[in-house]
């Protein structure tokens, strides 16, 4: 079976992690997670990195430190992970979605300001698949109407908007560093800002909320959300080679898009002011094809090739509908690609060899619909 994902490892990520275990510096404190902090930081263009344990719970921290009253509301995109609504949901802020872009698939920037009311306080970019989100409207709306911009930046790592790095552009940003990430750290994740007070808070409700003066007394409660020495070590052993891991999936993402040319699907796009890094490789099979991405899925999985298919909206998962949220919302460029979309083996791990033979049965998957016989 070729993994849709599969990690590499390939650096000083031995070395140095072998540096933690020689030393005994293993858990929250070390020299290497300020390292990794401030280098990445760097590397987005952002003044402060706050590492954390995971990507979903850099959201939550991120909404958390803005203290939103109650009630208020944040814009999405609907086509992303549960992890952004559930950031909103748990400080007591309400998720309003709106559609994606047929081909970027990123949050249609065109329908943020009909969704805009007096309780709008932020809004939640989430930059898809490798590609950037236009951020210069958000930017503006954020301008006119005083909000607040979180980017959820893991599936971007190096990707660049107008020759910015996605992750640098709004007041908070939030990466993981996850197996499949293209900057890993087996879990991990980290918030970066430009604004000192909100990055005190984050290092602060990171670690339980203990201050420097008397560190046993609270006047806040916060959470155990630290990120270890060992994992900074992985980190930067992998940012160190992070231009060739992008080349590699822009590589990797032209030879799918010759190797697939001219079947019945959307291949992913690059917007003439985007510098895209094909996180992951997916396609959205055309409508009229009578086959989805569960039944195409399927046929490549018996030819051993493993897939993904695209997220499930949020407005649609039972979850959230269950609580009262997106009655009668209807989404049908998320809901389409939902159902048509999946995504194809393009792990750093991944060889040429493997990407043609994934090719040829994704071509066979569809010869077998294109010609009726099965
Ligand atoms: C992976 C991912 C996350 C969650 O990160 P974890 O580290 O898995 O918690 C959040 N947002 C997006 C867009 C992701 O792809």
């Amino acid at each position: 079976m070729i993994p849709v994902n599969e990690p590499l490892l390939d650096g000083k990520e031995l070395e140095y992690v072998s540096e933690c275990i020689k030393t005994g510096w293993i858990s929250s404190a070390g020299k290497f997670i300020n390292e990794f902090e401030e280098k990445w930081a760097a590397y987005c263009g952002m003044k402060h990195g706050v590492a954390v344990c995971n990507g979903t719970v850099a959201l939550e921290l991120a909404v958390e430190v803005l203290h939103l009253p109650h009630g208020s509301e944040i814009i999405l995109p609907s086509f992303t992970i549960i992890s952004c609504a559930q950031a909103i949901t748990k400080s007591g802020c309400v998720p309003v979605v709106v559609d994606c872009e047929p081909d970027t698939w990123c949050m249609d920037v065109g329908q943020v300001e009909k969704a805009i009311t007096a309780k709008t306080k932020a809004i939640m970019p989430v930059h898809i698949y490798g590609h950037p989100v236009d951020m210069d409207p958000i930017m503006d709306l954020a301008g006119e109407h005083g909000l607040i911009i979180i980017e959820d930046a893991a599936e971007v790592h190096g990707a660049e908007y107008k020759g910015k790095k996605c992750g640098g552009i709004g007041h908070l940003s939030c990466f993981s560093f996850f197996a499949n990430k293209i900057i890993t750290t087996g879990e991990g994740g980290m918030v970066l800002t430009n604004d000192d007070r909100l990055a005190d808070k984050l290092r602060s409700y990171r670690n339980l909320c203990f201050q420097g003066k008397q560190r046993f007394l609270h006047e806040e409660i916060g959470h155990n959300y630290r990120f270890t020495n060992v994992q900074a070590a992985i980190g930067l052993a992998q940012l160190e080679r992070i231009e060739e891991t992008i080349e590699r999936k822009r590589a990797m993402a032209r030879q799918y898009n010759l190797g697939l040319r001219g079947l019945p699907v959307r291949l992913p796009v690059e917007r003439p002011w985007a510098k895209n890094v094909y996180w992951m490789y997916g396609f959205v099979i055309d409508d009229k094809m009578g086959f989805d991405a569960k039944e195409l899925a399927k046929r490549l999985r018996a030819s051993g090739v493993e897939t993904r298919p695209f997220f499930l909206g949020i407005h649609e998962q039972p979850v959230l509908k269950k609580v009262g949220l997106f009655e009668n919302i209807s989404l049908p460029i998320t809901e389409r690609i939902a159902r048509q979309g999946l995504y194809l083996p393009s792990g750093q791990a991944i060889t040429d060899e493997q990407i043609e033979y994934v090719i040829e049965k994704v071509r066979k998957g569809f010869a077998s619909v294109i010609d009726g016989e099965g």
